[in-house]
């Protein structure tokens, strides 16, 4: 075995043929084996239309070294990639796209071509995306690679959709949204900006109830809304309204009574400290309202006038129903006083009109019934948590938690499948197909113009993947899956709905564990963001330093849900562990021979010694890998390789080479194993050089070692 072995490890050369062979293997590909019960996990997908950050580096690194890990160990091992179609911000993104290169809105290209054209950027950028993934070093199963809209995964999502509401899991209920009268729509959240606008502060006293010449004034820069309001709060801790919480205040003109309640929303230097509730007309009030059971009265309409039940004022524009309230208030001597204000108000982003929050039907689901037998998963362990006090922190917010409102003012993303009669506002009809006729009149029928939260469609991925609702062998095989690893930051919005709806639709757990990991910081803890200008870009450093540096850079000195910190130093700085494990495996193949069983050979009592010392090794590291101690044990298997093995029994051992059979033998024989158990951390140059000792044979499908007796 003369052959020249470079001096370096030359990392861009080798790491994109070497995950092509592994690729071309088909080893990423599990068998499914009954007997044999499967290591699962399914990828928390990327974004489809955007390039993958350091985040996104840090979750492949831990999934695929458990992936690896269990692969060797000789599992069915399926890690199932995917891509998120992220509705909001993948609308946001292509819409500025559209604006600033051809100078179009969404509404000048339609629904229909808008989702079209969006699709097509999409599909080429995921092929993008995909491949980063690739020179990360996924050992994934692109067979079974899914898309959140996937026909399949759609099918499903409707599926679910029409199951909840057969169930009563799900209602139209009423929400305060942003309406922007010019596009005639509501807005979601992100599509409103914000100005500043030269307005008024009004000051109204609103009369105690039972006491005389007792008020609690108000401040408000939307005089005509007073008419809606079904309550005035006051922060708990503001000592001046001590006394009138849970006192009632009679609105004025109205003579209505409303209730003086206490809300940590409410600052205490705004005003006077009190302010109205509007339910219907402000989205902070609709929440304030929902937390004190308020009702919510809706005064102002689509057209931007006053509601019958605003009373007289009935068909008024808001603004003069503004003025001529504020006229009637003075007369009763009921206005403190008028200060001018500076207030930043909603504004629609596409045509800069002012938004008025007004009332909409929304879809909800009823979150209690899938709440507690959610809860009980966790607390029997059925579900476990790394790190554990995660399992407090999810039961804590589930104990907590409110009806999810799952109706969103976008186009892209899964359309809701509820078809509303045109003839009658109470006719409607909820299916999986599409239908163009009221199923009660005959009628013409509209589809509703919303599309589901992401988080929906998310919340059934561990299934959807799977085939799930049809009874597929993958389902019945791989599911529940082993583990879901993700992020801290998404425990709520996205873990604890896959939990509910995991069991709701399949009766089962989606996984056995929730492993946690932490967010990615720079050197001085700030989070990474392209805003800041502190980004490590993941695909520069393989490019740079390699795969394996940029793991090992992430992965050491990382704890479970603690955030870590990222450094192109310490990136560099693994680059030299992979040519150390380079190097030491390039002198040993030109010195020590051909590789031989230790069986084979009488062992010197010094090999011996080295021998059962690394069976030590072999144990810890098992050990850390089943604990899912991953820092740990790559810590273990780097302090050994280079201060063990090549600073101490390396340089021993050199003077006994091509005359001791016994060095030779224990050189290969802990090179070998070191090789095995370094794959999963540093998949490619453990593989490279596998590829130089082993000729043919492919490290990716070895077996993980164990102790010799
Ligand atoms: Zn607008
Ligand atoms: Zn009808």
């Amino acid at each position: 075995m003369n052959k020249e072995i470079p001096k370096i490890f030359e990392h861009q050369k080798t790491e994109p043929g070497l995950y092509q062979k592994w690729e071309q293997s088909g080893l990423f590909t599990p068998k499914i084996e009954p007997a044999q019960k499967p290591y699962t996990i399914i990828m928390p997908p990327p974004n489809a239309y955007d390039q993958l950050h350091i985040g996104h580096a840090l979750f492949v690194a831990i999934e695929d070294i458990m992936v690896r890990y269990h692969r060797l160990k000789g599992e069915p091992t399926l890690w199932l990639p995917g891509a998120d179609h992220a509705a909001l911000a993948s609308q946001i993104f292509f819409e500025k796209i559209l604006k600033e290169e051809k100078g179009l809105t969404k509404y000048d290209l339609g629904r229909e071509e808008f989702i079209k054209q969006l699709g097509a950027h999409i599909d080429a950028n995921r092929e993008m995306m995909e491949n980063q993934l690739r020179r990360l070093g996924a050992s994934c199963d692109w067979t079974r690679k899914k898309f959140t809209l996937d026909e399949d995964v759609s099918y499903a999502v409707r599926y679910t959709f029409k199951k909840m509401y057969d169930d009563g899991l799900l209602y139209r209920g009423e929400r305060a949204v942003n309406w922007c009268p010019r596009c005639e729509t509501f807005l979601s959240d992100l599509e409103v900006d914000h100005k500043d606008s030269a307005g008024q502060l009004v000051y109204i006293k609103y009369p105690i109830k039972g006491e005389t010449n007792k008020y609690i004034v108000v401040a408000t820069t939307r005089p005509e809304t007073m008419l809606g309001d079904t309550a005035v709060a006051v922060n708990p801790g503001d000592k001046r309204f001590k006394d009138l919480v849970g006192k009632t205040a009679v609105l004025p003109i109205m003579e209505r009574e409303i209730p003086i309640v206490a809300d940590a929303y409410v600052t205490m230097e705004f005003g006077t400290g009190a302010v109205k509730i509007t339910p219907a007309h402000d989205l902070n009030d609709f929440e304030v309202g929902k937390r004190h059971n308020l009702p919510v009265i809706s005064v102002i309409g689509v057209d931007s006038k006053m509601t019958a039940a605003a009373g007289k004022f009935k068909g008024l524009k808001t603004k003069a129903a503004a003025a001529a309230i504020v006229e009637e208030l003075q007369a009763q001597g009921l206005i403190e006083k008028i200060e001018p204000y500076q207030n930043a108000i909603s504004i629609c982003e596409r045509c800069k009109s002012t938004l008025e929050p007004l009332l909409s039907k929304q879809w909800f689901v009823k979150i209690k019934p899938l709440t507690d037998p959610a809860i009980k998963v966790a607390e029997t362990g059925e579900i476990k948590f790394i790190p554990e006090h995660f399992q407090k922190v999810y039961m804590n917010w589930m104990e907590n938690i409110h009806d999810w409102n799952i109706s969103r003012q976008l186009w892209w993303g899964h359309r809701i499948p509820v078809y509303y009669c045109q003839n009658n506002p109470d006719h409607f009809v909820v299916s999986i197909d599409p239908v163009n006729k009221c199923s009660e009149c005959g009628g013409g029928v509209k589809q509703d113009e919303d599309t589901l939260d992401t988080w929906f469609s998310s919340g059934l991925w561990p299934f959807t993947t799977l085939g799930w609702p049809k009874e597929t062998n993958d389902f019945k095989y791989f599911y529940p899956t082993t583990m879901m690893e993700t992020a801290y930051d998404i425990i709520f919005f996205w873990v604890a709905r896959m939990i509910m709806l995991g069991i709701y639709c399949t009766g089962k757990v989606p996984f056995e564990l929730v492993y946690l990991n932490g967010l990615v910081r720079d050197k001085q803890g700030a989070k990474i963001s392209r805003s800041k200008g502190n980004v490590v870009d993941p695909l520069e450093m393989v490019g740079k330093y390699g795969a394996d540096a940029l793991r090992l850079g992430l992965l050491a000195g990382m704890a479970p849900g603690n955030d870590s910190i990222v450094s192109e130093e310490r990136i560099r700085g693994y680059r030299n562990f992979a040519n150390k494990i380079w190097n030491a495996a390039r002198f040993i193949q030109m010195n020590a021979g051909e590789d031989i069983d230790l069986d084979q050979v009488e062992l010197n009592p010094e090999d011996a010694v080295q021998i059962k010392e690394f069976q030590a090794i072999i144990a810890e590291a098992t050990g850390h890998m089943d604990k899912y101690r991953l820092a740990q044990a790559a810590e273990l298997l780097y302090e050994y390789f280079w201060h063990q093995f090549c600073d101490k029994y390396i340089e021993s051992a050199k003077n006994r080479l091509k005359t001791d059979k016994s060095a030779e033998a224990t050189l290969h024989y802990i090179l070998k194993n070191c090789l095995i158990m370094l794959h999963p951390f540093v998949p490619f140059v453990s593989e490279a050089v596998w590829q130089n000792l082993y000729p043919g044979s492919l490290l990716l499908g070895e077996k993980w070692p164990t102790r010799r007796s």
